[in-house]
């Protein structure tokens, strides 16, 4: 009955063999944006994903509306939610109280990052008490074994409801991968000792960085699997719909694109045409990386539903194949 394969621990009722389908999402910046995500939250979770994660500013700057959004979805879906977290420039305490608080909101899951410290001429400077997302996992197993067995947590669908019970154990420790190298890295095997190292340290599940070729993905995974690295290796896939999303993309995370998919974007005048350009490139790399052995997908939503629920309709995984029976 799980639908959660080699990347879920929870039991979602979908009788399909599909694989698990997780979404990323960031905290809305406007009143006006936020009610829009809740539409989107509701759509995506139509889709019956084995979790959906919201990403976290580093330095904290967007903590509370972090929360926000992963409370509604506690509280207005099924589906599990997954905070980011990043420990960049925090003290120790500080980043107790973080993952404390989270716990006390009901929040199990986690993706623990590094996060990325101010630009400066020392690129050391300011990383705070934790120098590595490895030992902010550590910490995240820490405090959940630290609190009392009891405590009050919200009611999944029932909004305002609170309920006394054994506190849940985080269900998942995420951290991030870098199939393509992360840019600080000496060498793609730094990265692969980075994830052994989170692994080490307790994580139970990876989500790569973007990448737009199926090799580097596999390529990866295998070399991971080599030096050890036992965890699910989710991949991360955007589908990129058009090409100043494209460029900002590049520039942020250093991940070079394919030369026709810029062109091709880049020529079409059509906004909907680039939309099946954009859809098809990531729905073909989806399909490669599921055949190559990917335990599921991860999709990095740009808080739309539109775009990645027809990535999902193109490879039969759509609404229709995720509802429960
Ligand atoms: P780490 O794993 O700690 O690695 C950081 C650097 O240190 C790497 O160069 C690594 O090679 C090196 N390193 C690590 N351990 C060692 C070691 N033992 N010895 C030597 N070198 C080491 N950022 C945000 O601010 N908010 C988010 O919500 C967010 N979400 C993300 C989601 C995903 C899926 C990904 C892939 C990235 C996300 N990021 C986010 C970006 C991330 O914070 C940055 O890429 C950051 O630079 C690295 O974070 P990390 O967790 O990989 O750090």
């Amino acid at each position: 009955m799980a639908a959660t394969g080699a990347a879920g621990t929870r039991e979602t009722g979908d009788c399909t063999d599909r694989p698990p389908i997780s979404f990323e999402l960031f905290p809305p910046r406007s009143d006006a944006a936020a009610i829009a995500l809740g539409r989107t939250i509701d759509r995506l979770a139509e889709v019956d994903p084995a979790f959906i994660s919201v990403t976290f500013g580093a330095g904290g700057s967007q903590r509370g509306r972090s929360l926000t959004v992963l409370r509604y979805i506690l509280e207005h879906t099924s589906v599990e939610p997954m905070a980011h977290l990043t420990c960049v420039g925090s003290s120790h305490a500080e980043a107790n109280r973080l993952v404390r608080e989270f716990l006390d909101a009901g929040i199990t899951s986690f993706l623990a990052l590094r996060g990325d410290p101010p630009e400066g001429d020392d690129p050391d400077a300011g990383l705070g008490d934790l120098g590595t997302a490895a030992e902010l996992v550590q910490l995240i197993h820490r405090v959940q074994e630290e609190r009392e067995p009891f405590g009050e947590s919200g009611v999944p669908g029932a909004p305002g409801a609170r309920r006394i019970g054994a506190r849940p154990r985080p269900e998942r420790v995420a951290v991030a991968a870098f199939p393509t190298g992360h840019p600080r890295s000496r060498g793609l095997a730094q990265d692969v000792d980075t994830l052994l190292a989170k692994e080490v340290a307790g994580a139970t599940l990876a989500i790569t960085q973007l990448f737009w070729h199926a090799d580097d993905y596999l390529g990866f995974v295998e070399r991971a699997r080599t030096a050890g690295v036992t965890i699910p290796i989710l991949p991360g896939l955007m589908p990129v719909t058009n090409p100043a999303r494209l460029a900002r993309l590049t520039e942020l995370t250093g991940v070079e694109p394919p030369a026709d998919l810029a062109i091709d974007l880049e020529i079409e005048p059509d906004g909907e045409a680039r939309a099946r350009i954009g859809e098809e490139y990531a729905a073909n790399l989806a399909g490669e990386v599921l055949r190559g052995g990917a335990p599921g997908l991860h999709l990095y939503t740009y808080n739309r539903h539109e775009t990645v629920l027809s990535v999902l309709d193109r490879l039969g995984l759509g609404v229709r194949a995720g509802r429960r029976t």
